[in-house]
Parts: structure tokens; C-alpha cells; sequence
């Protein structure tokens, strides 16, 4: 695999680390060959004395679509070595016990463990930000989008209360989160702004500079400095309940896939990318 088609590339500029999901092609859709190559990204810039801060982007017009779940690249049913935790190998497992496995380890074990990276991580948003790539954006510590970029979690419409790792009710108050998962709608940079939920909002040429420039400041405060304030910061969120309520809530989200393996053809209440995207066409454009 040449680095043009690993699904995430790596480069520094200065002291910050810039990670950049590379499949354009398909919105940056995260398959588990993605998440892996993210985890040794992330390893690798907390383990370099020259990062201080890290970005992380999309490469093309998308920051991510979500995770995988159509594209040719699609690796469900493939093993890799376990990292977030304990959890066996999700792969050849019976019903709930391989999606259990599964989510624990990909999703909202790996997301865990981004969150604690205990270097600065700003995620650098434009275009999609939608279901799991969410949560790729909030594990970051802030966000900063161009006003072309857009939010949403749709999967309300498969019957389940929203994507594995549930950060909603934190990051943008019970109430928003509420409307952002029952209309299941595209909330642009503006309202996700006034909602609090990202930091800065700028014209899409001045993204990455922007970003930088931010990044580049921080980069000056001194290391242990910003590792402790980020902790400092992550425990308050934790004593707002965050990381119980997300666990709490991860029950209920594997109670909605095997409701829907039970009642019908799979998981997902029969839903995949193509059919999201028309219910989404029909909710918008009604008698189109
Ligand atoms: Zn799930």
C-alpha cells in the first residue's frame, strides 16, 4: 500500500501532528482499517517529543460520512489485533455477542481512548460530519468548520438512539441533542455554532490555516501544562456524567440492533448507505 491509498496519512508541519482520513472517494467512510491506521497515528504523535498538538481532517470535500457501511472497503467480518481493551475477537461470534464485541473494541473503546490522548487534538471540519464521523469530531478537544460543513446523526432512522460513542446530550444540551437525533436532520456550522457545539466557524479557503495558526499557538503552552488541563477538563465532563451515561447508553444502542436482527433481515433495520440517503431526499424534498 503506497501512502496515497493508506486510509489515513501522517505529517507534521512544526510541532503539530496533522492526521488526515484518506478515503475521499467514498466521504472518508470509516472502515476498521481506518480506525486502526488512526489509533497508530495517534499513538504515534503522542509518542514524538517534537508533537504537541494534533489536527485531525479529511482529505477531499468531506470530513467523514460515518462509518463504513457499503463501500467496496467494508471489513466487518475481519480480525484485527484488539486494542481498546479485552473484549475476544468479535469475528465468527454468534448474534449480539459479535456486535457487543465488536462496537466495544472499534467504536466506543477506540473513541475512549482517543479522548484521553493527552496531547491537544483539534478536529478540522468541512463538508460531511455525519453519525460516526461525530464522533471522531467530539473526541477531538474542539472543533473548528468551515462554514460549508454540516452535522447530522441519522440513524434514529434504524430505530437506534444514536451513534456508539453518545456524546450528544454534552456536547450540545439535552434539548438540541433531542432534535438533532428524533428529525435526524443536517445542522449547519452556524446553528451547530449557536448550539455550542463547535468553536469556530470559517470561510472553507481559510480552514487548514486557519486551524494551523491555532494549533501552532497552543503548540507554544508548555506540554505538561496542556496535558493536565485537558485531563483536568475531561474529568469535569466525566462528573457531568458523560462516560457513565455513555455506557448506560451503549446498552440501549445494542438493545436496538439485536430488536432489529430479531424483528427483521439485520441489524440495521435493513437500512444501508443508498437507502439512508433516499429517506433523507424524501424527508427534505417532499414530492420529489
Ligand atoms: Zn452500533
Amino acid at each position: 500500500m503506497t501512502s496515497n491509498d493508506a486510509p489515513v496519512r501522517y505529517e507534521t508541519q512544526g510541532n503539530v501532528a496533522i492526521v488526515t482520513m484518506n478515503r475521499p472517494q467514498y466521504r472518508n467512510a470509516q472502515n476498521s482499517a481506518m480506525t486502526y491506521a488512526l489509533d497508530d497515528a495517534f499513538y504515534r504523535a503522542a509518542d514524538d517529543d517534537e508533537v504537541a498538538v494534533l489536527v485531525l481532517r479529511g482529505e477531499g470535500k468531506h470530513f467523514s460520512a460515518g462509518h463504513d457501511i457499503g463501500s467496496p472497503g467494508r471489513d466487518i467480518d475481519t480480525s484485527f489485533p484488539r486494542r481498546a481493551g479485552l473484549w475476544w475477537d468479535h469475528v465468527g461470534r454468534p448474534g449480539a455477542e459479535s456486535r457487543y464485541a465488536r462496537e466495544s473494541e472499534v467504536y466506543l473503546g477506540m473513541c475512549r481512548r482517543w479522548r484521553e490522548l493527552p496531547k491537544p487534538m483539534i478536529a478540522q471540519v468541512q463538508g460531511a460530519c455525519i453519525a460516526g464521523g461525530l464522533m471522531l469530531a467530539w473526541v477531538c478537544d474542539f472543533i473548528v468548520a468551515a462554514e460549508d460543513a454540516f452535522f447530522a446523526d441519522p440513524v434514529v432512522r434504524m430505530g437506534i438512539p444514536g451513534v456508539e460513542y453518545f456524546a450528544h446530550p454534552w456536547v450540545m444540551g439535552p434539548r438540541q441533542a433531542k432534535e438533532f437525533l428524533y428529525l435526524g436532520e443536517r445542522v449547519d456550522a452556524q446553528r451547530a455554532l449557536s448550539w455550542g457545539m463547535v468553536n469556530r466557524v470559517v470561510p472553507a479557503e481559510d480552514l487548514a490555516e486557519h486551524t494551523l495558526s491555532m494549533a501552532q499557538r497552543i503548540a507554544a503552552m508548555p506540554r505538561m501544562g496542556l496535558a493536565l488541563t485537558k485531563k483536568a477538563i475531561n474529568q469535569a465532563e466525566d462528573l457531568m456524567g458523560m462516560t457513565a451515561g455513555m455506557d448506560s447508553v451503549f446498552g440501549l444502542h445494542h438493545l436496538a440492533h439485536a430488536h432489529n436482527a430479531e424483528v427483521g433481515s439485520d441489524s440495521l433495520a435493513g437500512q444501508d448507505a443508498r437507502s439512508m440517503r433516499e429517506a433523507r431526499r424524501a424527508a427534505e424534498e417532499p414530492g420529489r
